[in-house]
């Protein structure tokens, strides 16, 4: 055959890697075109369950591995993969609810979950209730034929409750509905979300990898998790509709993240413990809320549920004295705290909040303003060190 132009030669160059290749990290597959042999293998139908290839959008070597992984993390069986936590959120619901049917949801849930069901599934003509998550005789109370999916987030966002799983989760089971987790906070590490009690669990768990699977600040991605493969792929059917794809340099970062997701998890939970103890005995603080302390909401809750631990986040509720401006001030003159969302990564961050727009259900917390800690890989004596420094220069100017 005659020498082909450079251009030809360098896409249809005949060299192959050596096959044997074998080391820890998974190679970066990255591809939209999947060739196949012949028409005849083009022909051959391939469903979407992870065993073939057909097309990028639908799995490569490199997503299936973080899949598989992921799956295990999650003490489930089936692993969709999402191009971020919110897009997970979106997955279920879209995916279990229809018109005429009706989602409860708690009314500590992470902020875009309420602002979905609020404002996009009532197009859809899915209504909606909000449910206090530490009141599970009154959640029974609401459950109606056309509730369809029941949302949980243990512990709440923001306010960090630790709802009543085994009372809300029970109520569901003997209900017939359907439950669904955001376990971004517990991320595989503090609880099963499969088996919360025996013969308990949650049908689906959602992560937002973005945060501890991830532990970098540099990707955005989410999972959803399944035991029943029938769920798995009414999950799988919408999952195609929706389009979702996934960057397979993005799918290695969190690959990356996953051998040291478990010494993360525990180390930042022990400084996030040491500070949140150390803010429970300063004088400006009305109430700190992390599950593990004694006067958290729903700390009873927590104890029944979590033998492994609590994430990087508690908040601090100021005494009512302190104006919004002076909160915001300490903020700012906090110097290793970012000001900025997320979590789980390796720098700290703060965030001041005003509760009284984002919560449905009357509030049983102290009145005053919260900010939201979020706390990184920093040294522990050097984070309060900073807090301490914060405080001194907001008391001044009280
Ligand atoms: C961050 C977060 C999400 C959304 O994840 P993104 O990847 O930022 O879209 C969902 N749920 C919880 C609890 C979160 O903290």
């Amino acid at each position: 055959m005659s020498k082909r132009a450079i251009s030809t030669e360098q896409i249809h160059h005949p060299y192959r890697a050596p096959e044997g290749w074998n080391a820890h990290p998974v190679g970066v597959f990255k591809a939209s075109t999947v060739l196949f042999k012949n028409t005849a293998d083009l022909h051959q139908y391939r469903p979407r369950d992870g065993k073939s290839y057909r097309y990028g959008l639908h799995g490569t070597p490199t997503s299936y591995t973080l899949a598989a992984r992921i799956a295990t993390l999650e003490c489930a069986a089936h692993c969709l993969l999402v191009p971020s936590g919110l897009a997970a959120v979106t997955l279920v619901s879209l995916g279990l609810l229809r018109p005429g049917d009706e989602v409860l949801v708690p009314d500590n849930v992470y902020g875009q979950n309420r602002y979905l069901s609020e404002s996009l599934l009532p197009q859809f003509g899915i209504a909606y209730k909000f449910y206090d998550p530490l009141d599970a005789k009154g959640f029974e109370a609401l459950l109606s034929p056309q509730t369809k999916l029941v949302w949980l987030e243990a512990a709440g966002s923001i306010t960090l409750e630790f709802p009543d799983l085994i009372g809300i989760l029970s109520a569901c089971k003997q209900h017939g509905v359907l439950t669904a987790m955001d376990n971004t906070w517990g991320s595989g590490i503090a609880f099963n979300p499969f088996e919360i009690a025996s013969g308990l669990g949650v049908d689906v768990s959602m992560q937002a990898l973005t945060k501890y699977a991830s532990g970098g600040a540099d990707v955005l991605m989410g999972s959803v998790c399944t035991r029943d493969l029938a769920l798995h792929e009414r999950l799988n059917h919408m999952h195609e509709h929706l389009g979702y794809g996934l960057g397979q340099n993005d799918v290695e970062l969190v690959l990356r993240g996953l051998p040291t997701l478990a010494l993360r998890y525990r180390a930042q939970d022990a400084t996030t413990r040491a500070l949140a103890e150390w803010m429970q005995g300063r004088p400006e603080v009305a109430q700190v809320l992390h599950p593990a302390l004694a006067d958290s909401p729903g700390h009873a809750y927590w104890l029944q549920t979590s033998s492994a631990g609590a994430a990087c986040l508690f908040s601090v509720i100021f005494k009512p004295e302190y104006s919004a401006a002076q909160v915001d001030a300490f903020v700012d003159a906090l110097d290793l705290f970012g000001i900025g969302y997320s979590w789980a990564g390796p720098m700290s961050l703060a965030v001041p909040y005003d509760m009284s727009r984002s919560r449905a259900l009357p509030s049983k917390l102290a009145p005053g303003r919260i900010v939201r800690f979020a706390i990184g890989l920093e040294d522990a004596a050097d984070l309060q060190a900073d807090l301490a420094q914060a405080l001194s220069q907001r008391s001044t100017r009280a």
